[in-house]
């Protein structure tokens, strides 16, 4: 018997580190691993049935190829061999008629692992002279929005919250998104420490707060500037951080006069003496802090809410102090130890970039050349992308050849011609970048691949040697390419220990300045509020929050242990907004757009506003009789920066069936 530690890789803040114990190759226990700094022994409803999903009857353990229409799931067992020659044949037709860039690469966040998430896949595409994409589902939004304030995507360290005298929780479920940095918070709290939530949903992070601040969706920006405005006006800035370290404070003053609390009181939806006392409290606090995640992001106007929300610890000089400060995704922290540009081609050829939020659009819009390759891994696209009635309008194009790679028949492989085994996190080595921590984990092979499932490493060297393409870091091993990307981090320790905390994790970030601007100033000018437009026919927003203890995106819903434990998905909305359309709970109501129309259960519910309705997403249509993913819905608009997706500009009109 032995254990063997190893780092979550889900699409998560929290990274997990955990132990695998292993009797005679087989995985009989999964815990957390009580040493770990920010997880300390505990994993997730989700994870603790970590080895119920390795070891799945429903496991994908040999190639597949279609042996029916797509979408149908009818498919044959087959031999890498086959799949791989007929992946061959058929990709290679394709590029001899149309060129390299007919190829599309898609693979989201599914493994968050610095192997596994991207690292062999860049030079294979690259010699394929595939087509590329720009933006993401999450994170990049916030990230440029963030960046555009301060000149970098770092932010500070969310477990400093600790410190903190005054936390607020900005548009993020801490408690179930995020669950292990609440002990943190809660650290803070018996100290002193006053918790305020603003969001649009009364969450059960909300339920917890000292203080709940429910603005209409969308609206974080006024009420960021609301707040600032009265900072402003009563003299409360940090005077001498701001004359050393800030640029474009004028134009924020003049844009920040405009809108006084009355005002953003008005576009809100709050009262201004709350605004009035929040900017005060926050502003005389010290250390106040504020986290962040990634829920404000998908707006039309979401890189701006980010680029207002930086400009609250600047003016107030929060930055300088321990506990201080504002934290969204930590990621750029380890650009310095993990330099995955080493797996960039030598050559990248110049080739077109198609927009990764839209797939449904890529497939069926008239591209030149038209995408008729795709390979997918890391992600089931039909459930998480939005438009999703679009995205299965592509994927079931005839002239089109897909590639899934994949550890169950998902909803999106269900429309390949090729599905190709994919491993778990315990069957492959890895190290795994956190964005909510700063500690870097290891992840030990536990046990050899079930079946015929490959790690992702390990596809693209198959899919190399099949077309044909040499490179050196084909040759090489998963511990040796690890070891190729590591920077100043003490491997040893690392595969010893099960992580290493980050060596420059104690810097107090912006304490004396140094922004990431040219000028190492913080730049707080060219702040706009662009209300989001509305949709007179649809007057309901439709959310699609994260509400799952047992989901994580798509991932889980399917299995016994998971989906039928969280019920079907609903929709939740006030009495009031059912009482006028003549709906009561547990009606069965039509919830629809220009884009598609689900039926679903009414929860009533007094978590909402008016006017607002949530579908929570991540079921798949394949558990269920036909589409039930939120996604059917949602808007695939672009966000003002980042490349985002403006999933919460959806509008829809709920009616009795
Ligand atoms: S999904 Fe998140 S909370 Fe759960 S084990 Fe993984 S990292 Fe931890």
């Amino acid at each position: 018997m032995r254990i063997v530690l190893g780092t979550c890789h889900h699409d998560c803040p929290d990274s997990c580190g955990w132990e695998v114990t292993v009797d005679e190759g087989v995985a009989t226990k999964m815990r957390g691993h009580a040493e770990h700094p920010f997880s300390q022994g505990e994993l997730c409803p989700k994870v603790n049935h970590f080895l119920e999903r390795v070891y799945s009857p429903d496991r994908v353990t040999t190639p597949l190829i279609r042996d029916g229409a797509k979408g149908s799931g009818r498919f044959r067992r087959t031999s890498w061999d086959e799949a791989l020659a007929l992946i061959v044949d058929a990709v290679r037709e394709r590029v001899t008629l149309h060129g390299g860039e007919t190829v599309l690469p898609w693979s989201s966040a599914g493994n968050q692992g610095l192997l596994q998430m991207s690292s062999l896949d860049r030079r294979f595409f690259a010699a394929l002279g595939a087509s590329t994409t720009h933006g993401a589902l999450c994170g990049s939004v916030a990230k440029t929005g963030h960046a555009a304030t301060t000149g970098t995507g770092m932010s500070s360290d969310p477990t400093t919250v600790e410190h903190s005298r005054y936390i607020i929780l900005w548009g993020t479920n801490t408690r179930l998104t995020n669950r292990h940095l609440w002990p943190f918070v809660e650290r803070a709290r018996a100290a002193g420490a006053k918790l305020v939530v603003i969001d649009p949903v009364r969450t059960i992070t909300a339920d917890s707060a000292d203080w709940f601040i429910q603005p209409r969706p969308g609206t974080d920006t006024p009420l960021a500037l609301a707040m600032l405005h009265v900072i402003i006006g009563e003299g409360l800035v940090d005077r001498d951080y701001v004359e050393a370290h800030v640029s474009g404070y004028a134009d924020l003053v003049s844009t920040t006069g405009e809108w006084s609390p009355a005002r953003a009181a008005e576009e809100c939806g709050i009262d201004a003496a709350d605004i009035t006392t929040l900017a005060r409290e926050y502003a005389t606090t010290r250390p106040a802090f504020i986290r962040t995640l990634i829920g404000a992001e998908h707006r039309a106007n979401g890189g701006m809410i980010f680029r207002t929300l930086a400009c609250l610890p600047t003016v107030t000089g929060q930055w300088r102090h321990l506990g201080g400060g504002l934290s969204r995704s930590v990621g750029s922290w380890f650009g310095d130890y993990v330099d995955d540009s080493v797996f960039n081609p030598v050559k990248a050829p110049r080739v077109r970039s198609l927009p990764f939020t839209q797939l449904g659009r890529v497939l069926t819009d008239p591209q030149t050349p038209p995408v008729t390759a795709l390979f997918v891994w890391n992600g089931n696209p039909v459930i998480t992308c939005p438009n999703a009635a679009l995205t299965r309008r592509g994927l079931v194009r005839e002239d089109l050849f897909t590639v899934v790679s994949e550890q169950f028949l998902t909803d999106t492989a269900k429309y390949a011609d090729v599905v190709l085994p994919a491993t778990t996190q315990i069957e492959h080595v890895d190290v795994v970048p956190a964005w909510g921590h700063l500690n870097l984990g290891w992840n030990g092979k536990a046990i050899e691949p079930v079946g015929e499932s490959v790690p992702n490493t390990e596809l693209f060297r198959r899919l190399a040697g099949a077309f044909g393409i040499t490179d050196r870091l084909f040759s090489l091993t998963d511990d040796e390419l690890v070891d190729m990307a590591l920077r100043d981090i003490d491997a040893t320790v690392l595969r010893r220990d099960g992580f290493v905390r980050l060596p420059n994790a104690d810097r107090r970030l912006f304490a004396d300045g140094r922004f990431g601007h040219a000028d190492g100033r913080c730049d707080v000018s060219g702040i706009v509020y662009q209300p989001v437009a509305r949709d007179e026919s649809r007057p309901l927003v439709m959310l699609t929050p994260k509400q799952h203890s047992r989901f994580l995106n798509s991932s889980y819903s399917h299995l016994p242990a998971h989906g039928p434990r969280e019920g079907g998905p609903f929709v939740e909305m006030t009495a009031d907004d059912a009482a006028e359309r003549g709906l009561l709970d547990g009606d069965v109501a039509r919830v629809a757009n220009d884009r598609g129309e689900l039926r679903l259960p009414v929860r009533v519910s007094d978590r909402l506003g008016r006017g607002v309705v949530a579908v929570p997403f991540g079921w798949w249509d394949a558990a269920h009789d036909g589409a039930v993913s939120a996604n059917d819905l949602t808007s695939d608009a672009p966000t003002d920066m980042g490349g985002g997706v403006a999933y919460h500009d959806t509008f829809v009109e709920v009616s009795r069936t």
